[in-house]
């Protein structure tokens, strides 16, 4: 916190649509008279010795400020550096990713009263990018799960459920098959679960999870979920598609020191540059970070200026969400309900 009172926050706006959506919360932000600044910082990646890493100074800005908004960054497949998301949560040691997902009040979908949370473990399983070729045509790729970094991710669980008062636990894993791997991501929640009596600790398996949560997600509306990084990612698209779609689903990924918040979709290229997307999930995103500041009544302020605006109607709506509105309309629509 500063003298005047504001914030520093660090922004990166991101590639695609990123530029589009952080624009508009900045333009919200500014209106909304929400006491943050922030500092714009570029993480176009650089090769140092081989190896992907981020410019010192977006990593300085991180480390200073401690909370950090995110836009989305593209990773092209199969080529080139690590992914900028995977050194990002590397760097700063983001072993959590909080992604919550709540139907939207006045958009309709086939699920009502959806209220999910899930916790993505977020630095290793398949994503270590252990990968390679054992002779040509065979390749091999390891999913490594260790005893501290679940043991990490599943301690926050508990902690998060009691916050929330959901004091449910549901570890998704695919242990039956996965004996070793998810095995030990099971056998250290039963562990961990000796500190927390009064959290309670349930055990599904990912394929029986994807239907139930398809068939009735109101039974998940009590629990919190916890699970390996590569279910997490699919979950988690899967849990947006019920309440309306990726432009909708926000998230937090949490470290030891600093907090990077993001929304769980990508670039979009399909409509990067044409002032379609919808800036919804940025700033649900925000919202969580300015919670996480204990800037909660700013969060509400822009909270339910979102929420009203989506609930206003097509006209007021992104063409994800079967409306007809640009960016730029919605934004000005989310400042006029502020
Ligand atoms: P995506 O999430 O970018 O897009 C999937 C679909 O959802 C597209 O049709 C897109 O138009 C739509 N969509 C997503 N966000 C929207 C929004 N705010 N408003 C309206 N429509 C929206 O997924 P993808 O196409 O598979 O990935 C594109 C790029 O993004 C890839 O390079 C990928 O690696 C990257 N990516 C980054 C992150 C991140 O930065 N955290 C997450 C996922 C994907």
């Amino acid at each position: 916190k500063k003298a005047n009172g504001k914030y520093t926050v660090t922004m990166i706006e991101g590639d695609g649509i990123g530029v589009e959506i952080s624009k508009a919360v900045k333009e919200i932000y500014a209106a909304a008279d929400v006491p943050v600044e922030w500092e714009d910082v570029d993480v176009t990646p650089l090769l140092i010795n081989g190896k992907t890493t981020l410019p010192q100074e977006a990593v300085d800005s991180v480390n200073r400020n401690l909370v950090a908004l995110k836009g989305p960054l593209a990773t092209p497949v199969g080529k080139g550096h690590t992914s900028m998301n995977l050194t990002l949560r590397r760097t700063f040691n983001l072993f959590a990713n909080v992604r919550p997902c709540k139907s939207i009040v006045g958009y309709k979908t086939p699920y009502e009263n959806v209220d999910t949370v899930l916790i993505r473990e977020n630095t290793e399983g398949e994503y270590s990018g252990i990968e390679h070729t054992i002779v040509p045509g065979v390749v091999q790729s390891i999913k490594l799960i260790t005893k501290p970094a679940s043991e990490k991710v599943i301690r926050y669980g508990f902690e998060y459920a009691k916050s929330i008062n959901k004091p449910h636990i549901v570890i998704v894993h695919k242990a039956s098959i996965m004996k070793l791997s998810d095995g030990l991501f099971v056998e250290t929640a039963k562990e961990v679960a000796k500190e927390y009596p009064d959290v309670k600790l349930s055990f599904e398996l990912l394929d029986n999870t994807s239907l139930k949560l398809t068939q009735d997600p109101s039974e998940y509306k009590d629990v919190v979920m916890v699970m390996p990084n590569l279910y997490g990612d699919i979950m988690s698209d899967l849990s947006s598609g019920l309440i309306g779609g990726l432009g909708l689903t926000p998230s937090g990924n949490m470290g030891n020191k600093v907090s990077i918040f993001e929304a769980v979709h990508g670039s979009a290229p399909d409509i990067a540059g044409k002032g379609l997307a919808n800036p919804t999930a940025l700033l649900l995103s925000s919202c969580m970070m300015l919670r996480h500041m204990s800037l909660n009544a700013d969060a509400d302020k822009i909270e339910n200026a979102v929420l009203k605006t989506i609930a206003s109607g097509p006209a007021n709506r992104t063409g994800d969400l079967k409306g007809t509105a640009t960016t730029q309309h919605f934004t000005e629509q989310v400042i006029a309900n502020l």
